[in-house]
């Protein structure tokens, strides 16, 4: 793996700005695990089997478990981009090995790629996979 690039001023930095993406992740977390037990709250059990407010309900609780599990995601590659930033493999694109610009780290801490290949990625409905080399 590549070895970092960054001063030990910037990798603190990085390592502050993730730190408070995670918290955000996590105060996201509670919320959307709060949001989605306050819609089952709704369900009026009873006659929940024909009942439009009910299907409102589940729906809501449905959205929200699907955001829980998406921000758990980002979540994740938070952790993992903070174990790259401290294993000396952070800041080089995953697909394409050239170095990620700072802005980008700065912006989107997370990012395994840089935008060149990040584009591409997007654009070919692979968020999450890089591209092969
Ligand atoms: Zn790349």
């Amino acid at each position: 793996m590549t070895t970092t690039r960054f001063s030990p001023v910037v990798v603190r930095e990085l390592d502050r700005r993730i730190t408070e993406a995670l918290e955000r992740s996590a105060a996201r977390s509670t919320a959307l695990r709060a949001d989605a037990g306050q819609a089952l709250d709704q369900l009026d059990v009873s006659d929940a089997l024909d009942d439009e407010a009910s299907d409102t309900a589940v729906a809501l609780h449905i959205e929200a478990i699907a955001l829980a599990v998406s921000n758990d995601h980002g979540t994740a590659e938070l952790d993992a981009a903070r174990h790259r930033l401290h294993s000396q493999s952070y800041g080089s694109c995953e697909a394409c090995e050239a170095p990620i610009v700072l802005a980008r780290l700065r912006t989107l801490p997370e990012t395994r790629w840089c935008l060149r290949c990040s584009q591409s990625i997007e654009v070919q409905g692979r968020r999450l996979t890089p591209l092969a080399t």
